[in-house]
């Protein structure tokens, strides 16, 4: 199965606050299918809709432990987050970077399905750690920006130096 590309830092889009979802038509329908896909078939634990360059508030995330359907999360939104951790986090849209990010360990999100129909789940561990991610990405945030000014700015100059250099 072939997907969409995934956009990579420096793009600018993937800068750019992702738009609410308001009209549940057969085009989302079709991307969560895709996104849900790219998930089995890649291995991941989430990607959210703008890492294909479609602005809106999607993700599929892989639900806790990583077994079943990825689930899909339209329009999240944090209602309980607890006990912060910190782990190892990547991002595909920054290729080989790995930092320590602090996360909640465990989430309670409300969220709309394909349908527009509300929903409340509960995530933990790396799928909490995932959840957070992509609503970041929706907002426009890469794993970096979760770091203090002085590190965020030595870990993206390294960054572009190696990108640079390769
Ligand atoms: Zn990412």
């Amino acid at each position: 199965m072939k997907f969409r590309e995934i956009i990579r830092y420096p793009d600018e889009r993937l800068f750019s606050i992702s738009k609410e979802v308001a009209d549940f038509n057969e085009n989302i329908v079709k991307l969560a299918g895709e996104m849900a896909g790219f998930l089995r078939h890649n291995g991941g634990f989430g990607i959210a809709a703008v890492q294909w360059g479609v602005a809106l508030r999607m993700a599929a995330v892989q639900p806790d432990g990583k077994t079943g359907e990825p689930v899909i999360l339209i329009n999240p939104k944090i209602i309980k987050a607890a006990d912060a951790v910190t782990g190892e986090e990547g991002c595909l849209s920054i290729p080989g970077l790995w930092l320590e990010i602090s996360r909640p360990r465990s989430l309670e999100i409300s969220a709309l399905d394909i349908h527009g129909e509300k929903f409340v789940m509960r995530f933990s561990d790396y799928s909490a750690r995932a959840v957070c991610h992509e609503i970041d990405h929706m907002n426009g945030r890469l794993i970096w920006d979760c770091l203090p000014e002085n590190e965020r700015r030595s870990v993206i100059g390294n960054f572009l130096d190696e990108f640079a250099g390769s």
